[in-house]
């Protein structure tokens, strides 16, 4: 079983006088920086000059460009999008960072495969919340928390781990259970989760039933557009995956359990095709693959993007969606890369 910390651990004493450095003020940033603050820590912000840069700088926060904050902090929050952090990384954080220093992550993207390269002489620490911005913040607000994945990736001082765990209690995740894990199990959970095929599986659904005669609102309806997927996921949570079985009628309590269950053939071959999936993010196949289409300029993803946005359910989709008010985009939006 791995260790869970929650509130009862971590003290924020460790953290007196140290300033931290928020570093990109987007979807995790601006929550994390606010939560941090509201602690008593001091924060200060580094983003590119542009719309962020002027969210925090509405928000209160002292404002610099990344290079400009990491030179007033001691405890760094790389929150930059995956893909750009590496060369944020190399030329605006790296030659700035003093020995002793902490260095955060969120994700364990960079750390796993190698694209950023933290000297040895600064502690390496993982807080990656298992929950976007907005639920960060509302559950440092509503005092439950947010579970997340922690770890301590390279302990320069000999204090990364009690570094690491006032942060957790400062972002408010320990209220909500902290896991002790790694970058590697991160990462690894992380794209599997992303690589598992779940749009696909609904979309194919949506297509099925449409082809054996639903209307696409019916279909649509019964697979995610009426938000019953929110309530259910939600008793996942609170029940577990099987026991939420309980609060269905026995007719699909059955269909769930027994019907939809796969072929001992086919389940081999399921498996099969996701142990592929885990090889090539444990081999770093994944990685590089998309390293490649980012220095090709995105061909591929181009080429599937236009597919997906042709697709006759997209219209559809959004026709609904807009005459049951719930569409949260201008209709319309383009969809692109
Ligand atoms: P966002 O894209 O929401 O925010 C990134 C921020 O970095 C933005 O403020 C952006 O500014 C700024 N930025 C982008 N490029 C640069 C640059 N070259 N120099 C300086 N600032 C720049 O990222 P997320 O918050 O989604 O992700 C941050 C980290 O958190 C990632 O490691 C991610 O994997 C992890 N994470 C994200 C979760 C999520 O729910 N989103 C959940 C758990 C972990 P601008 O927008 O103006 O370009």
């Amino acid at each position: 079983m791995s260790r869970i910390y929650f509130d009862d651990v971590g003290s924020l004493s460790v953290l007196d006088g140290a300033v931290v450095s928020i570093i990109g003020y987007g979807n995790q940033g601006a929550a994390q920086a606010q939560n941090l603050r509201d602690s008593g820590i001091s924060v200060v912000v580094g983003n590119a000059r542009d719309e962020s840069y002027e969210a925090a700088v509405r928000d209160g926060f002292d404002t610099f460009d990344v290079a400009g904050a990491i030179a007033k902090a001691d405890i760094h929050l790389l929150l930059l999008p995956d893909e750009v952090m590496p060369a944020v990384f190399a030329s605006e954080v790296k030659p700035y960072l003093v020995d002793g220093q902490a260095l955060v992550v969120a994700s364990g993207y960079n750390v796993s495969y190698g694209f950023i390269r933290v000297p040895r002489t600064i502690d390496l620490l993982m807080i990656a919340p298992r929950m976007i911005g907005t639920g960060v913040r509302r559950g440092y607000v509503d005092g439950r928390g947010f579970p997340s994945l922690v770890s301590v990736e390279q302990d320069a001082t000999g204090k990364a781990e009690e570094r690491m765990l006032a942060l957790a209690k400062a972002v408010g995740t320990l209220r909500g259970g902290a896991v002790a894990s790694s970058c590697d199990e991160e990462t690894l959970c992380d794209l599997f989760n992303e690589h598992f095929g779940y749009v696909y599986a609904l979309r194919r659904a949506y297509e099925l039933l449409v082809e054996a005669g639903a209307s696409p609102e019916a279909a649509l309806l019964e697979f995610w557009a009426s938000g019953e997927e929110m309530e259910l996921a939600r008793v996942h949570m609170t029940h577990g995956l099987f026991h939420q079985l309980e609060l269905h009628s026995k007719v699909s309590q059955y269909g769930q359990e027994v019907t939809s269950r796969l072929s001992l053939d086919d389940e081999e071959r399921e498996r099969r095709r996701l142990r592929q999936i885990i090889g090539r993010i444990k081999d770093g196949s994944f990685a590089k693959e998309w390293a490649l289409e980012q220095q090709a300029g995105l061909p591929v993803w181009r080429r599937v993007r236009q597919e997906n946005a042709s697709h006759p359910m997209i219209k559809e989709e959004e026709r609904l969606l807009s005459s049951l008010g719930v569409l949260e985009r201008p209709v319309g939006a383009p969809f692109e890369v």
